[in-house]
């Protein structure tokens, strides 16, 4: 059987785009995409994307070892499930991405972007993602989930959090324990939409979604599994329709809502947030986060924390989020 990752990296076509097990069928959709599916009804449609951004491995290594599982026989698939590693020409250099942010072009803002590798391959994985659902559908498979992986550019108070994109419907809570008993430290609510692909799934299929940052980007070959045990017992589960893990993170979830989206909309952007803090790193009253002409923004609440703080972004996209705990 063949390797999702190591195929996905040579770049090479697979001679059978499509074959099954004694208890599910594959189709290789595409570079990095594979749709798997068992032989018996079930409920639930889900994606699971990694590499989004080219240099966070940990996540890929992980979905790879779970497909692995699959193909081979060794664990059992109760779901229709989506697979997407989803910058491969990024994976191969071990870069976040070539030529732009893919996890800032979902919901058709790619079409804004000079096309690029990063804004076909958007376009790409949007459309898998409809068909797959679609199917689904079809097929009546009522439950959709879109669980996205990524590794922070820098550490973290709280090293495994979830962000939730804004929906107008309540988050499933069904989503809600699994990622309790994933071990995840944090979630963060978002207040505005945006163009993530959890955003995308969200908001156009009406997922269950959530990006998962789980750890720091570290190479291929160089991650320490052992931080991944509690999301990587989540996922078989989920995909094996076993009962939900027992939580083993010692401290519960604390769930954060965005209340500043820190935009660099002018060129003399600066941002004053310490470039070693750490995301999560509290600010109290008055402190001023960053000043570009027309607009200064400051810590409004008694404190705020701080979360994905980059000052080298493009015009008009975010250099960082202010967050409140609930
Ligand atoms: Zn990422």
């Amino acid at each position: 059987m063949f390797d999702l990752l190591a195929t996905t990296l040579s770049g090479d076509a697979l001679t059978e785009p499509a074959g099954q097990t004694e208890t599910l069928d594959w189709q290789w959709r595409g570079e990095g995409i594979l749709e798997l599916s068992p032989r018996q009804p079930c409920e639930a449609a889900v994606v699971i994307s990694a590499g989004i951004h080219g240099n966070e491995t940990a996540p890929v290594e992980l979905l790879n070892q779970l497909v692995s599982e699959l193909l081979s026989g060794q664990r059992q698939l109760r779901v229709r499930l989506l697979v997407l590693l989803g910058n491969p020409p990024s994976m191969r250099i071990n870069k976040r991405f070539v030529d732009a942010d893919m996890n800032r072009m979902f919901g058709g803002r790619h079409a804004r972007y000079t096309p690029n590798d990063e804004s076909r391959r958007a376009q790409e994985l949007e459309q898998v993602m409809a068909l797959f659902y679609r199917s689904a559908a079809a097929a009546d498979t009522t439950q959709r989930y879109h669980y996205d992986l990524h590794t922070a550019i820098r550490g973290s108070q709280h090293v495994r959090f979830g962000l939730l994109p804004l929906q107008a419907r309540p988050k499933s809570e069904a989503m809600l324990a699994w990622l309790d008993a994933a071990g995840l430290d944090a979630l963060v609510h978002h207040r505005s939409p945006g163009g993530t692909f959890t955003h995308f799934s969200s908001d156009v299929f009406q997922a269950d979604s959530c990006t998962l940052e789980l750890g720091k980007a570290l190479p291929f070959g160089s991650n320490d599994h052992t931080q991944f045990t509690g999301i990587r017992r989540a996922l078989e589960t989920l995909v094996s329709g076993e009962p939900l893990p027992i939580r083993e993170a010692a401290a519960p979830l604390v769930h954060y809502r965005v209340v500043q989206d820190v935009i660099r909309s002018q060129e003399d952007f600066e941002l004053f947030v310490p470039a070693d803090a750490l995301n999560f790193t509290a600010f109290s009253k008055g402190f001023v986060i960053a000043q570009e002409s027309g607009k200064t923004y400051q810590v409004e609440a008694d404190q705020e924390v701080v979360l994905f703080p980059n000052p080298n972004v493009a015009l008009g996209l975010r250099a960082g989020l202010m967050l409140v705990k609930m």
